[in-house]
């Protein structure tokens, strides 16, 4: 590991992390990533990037990275209820469903291309001291001009800068599975049910990834869960299982702020709500690549939580919009009744349901 002062290390090479370390040294800049698990990364997900993303992906070039036999193009989202589909086009390029693995293993190819140094190590403290922050690491100590907490829901860096605020409403969870069987759309299927909804989402042409957004009270199998949608059990019959269920909760995370001294939270690490409305990728591109064209004025700065400021403005304009959707259709699923009448207009209505669609998410 570069023993140097580092521009920026990072904690976490999830997708935050790593789409973070790829525009940064594109710019220039020098970037450690401390990523404790063994790569290719796999993670809970439900493995559809909304266009947004897509885009992001496109800016930091990676999409030609993508191994195609575990992705497909999405082009529209079905919210599925008893017989009523109300349908989503994507705007262009559409979306696309990517294994976990497979993204992971572009965006790592991609970041030691660009120059960041990428090291398999659990960083277990951080300590600031004069004009650099230390990532105290299972590989050794690095220092950064910053800090990027890009550690995920459970972020350990927040919770240690006091960061953290306690999130309200119940908790949700999640829990995802591989089957191999030819995706029967070019669909992101959301099917509501009983206190849960299940997400279908095309991962190659021989597999689907089914995710399940849940309250829990007590534990809840995969199994279990499925036979709460008997017409998706009914697709997915015959098909072999080909992962082990791999969960993750609760959802929602709330930071006091983006910002300290020579620290900033990224990802899921800043703040999350839901996976509902399946935007936590696009959201970590999109901030991941605007704190790195921020950045470079930051660093000249001092990198003080003054200087850093721009960045929990940009996190803000990303957030906001985020929150209010995916709040609403928390709502939603919360409220059986009205969301049957509202998915039975929306299906009745495709053109104004679109429309209201893009209003809300701006
Ligand atoms: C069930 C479910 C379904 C979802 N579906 C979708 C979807 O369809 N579309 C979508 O866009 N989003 C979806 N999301 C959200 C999406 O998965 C997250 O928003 C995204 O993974 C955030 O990326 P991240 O890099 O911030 O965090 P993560 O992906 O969690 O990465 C954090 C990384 O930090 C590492 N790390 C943690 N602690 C340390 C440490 N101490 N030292 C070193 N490394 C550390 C971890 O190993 C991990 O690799 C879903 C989430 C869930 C739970």
């Amino acid at each position: 590991m570069s023993g140097s002062l580092r521009d920026a290390v990072v904690v976490g090479g999830g997708p935050a992390g790593l789409a973070f370390a790829i525009a940064a040294a594109r710019r220039g800049l020098s970037v450690t990533v401390l990523e404790k698990r063994e790569g290719p990364v796999d993670k809970a997900c439900g493995e559809g990037i909304l266009p947004a993303g897509v885009r992001a992906l496109a800016t930091l070039g990676v999409t030609g990275r993508l191994d195609p036999e575990h992705a497909a193009a999405i082009r529209e989202i079905r919210w599925i209820e008893r017989r009523d589909a109300a349908r989503l086009r994507l705007p262009e390029p559409g979306g696309l469903g990517v294994r976990r693995t497979a993204l992971s293993a572009a965006l790592s190819a991609r970041a030691r291309e660009a120059g960041a140094e990428l090291v398999q190590a659990e960083v277990h403290g951080h300590r600031r001291e004069g004009d650099r922050m230390w990532a105290l690491s299972s590989a050794g100590d690095v220092a950064g001009k910053v800090l990027v907490a890009a550690d995920g829901l459970a972020s350990a860096v927040r919770r240690r800068e006091g960061l953290e605020l306690p999130a309200s409403g119940p908790a949700r969870y999640g829990v995802r599975r591989h089957f191999a069987v030819p995706p029967w759309a070019e669909a992101v299927e959301v099917h509501f049910g009983p206190g849960a909804e299940a997400y279908v989402t095309p991962v190659g042409a021989q597999r689907v990834c089914v995710a399940f957004l849940f309250e829990r009270q007590g534990p809840v199998e995969f199994e279990a869960l499925l036979a709460r949608f008997p017409a998706l059990a009914h697709l997915l019959e015959g098909a072999s299982a080909i992962t082990a269920p791999r969960g993750a909760g609760p959802l929602a995370r709330r930071a006091r702020a983006r910002i300290a001294d020579r620290l900033v939270l990224l990802g899921d690490a800043a703040g999350y709500l839901d996976a509902v409305t399946g935007e936590g990728l696009s959201l970590a591109f999109g901030c991941a690549i605007e704190l790195a064209a921020l950045l470079p004025a930051a660093l000249g700065e001092g990198a003080t939580r003054a200087a850093l400021a721009p960045y929990e403005r940009a996190w803000r304009r990303r957030f906001v919009p985020y929150w209010a959707w995916t709040r609403i259709v928390l709502g939603l699923t919360r409220r059986p009744a009205l969301r049957h009448r509202m998915l039975a207009l929306a299906a009745s209505r495709p053109a104004a349901f679109e429309r209201a669609v893009r209003l809300a998410v701006g």
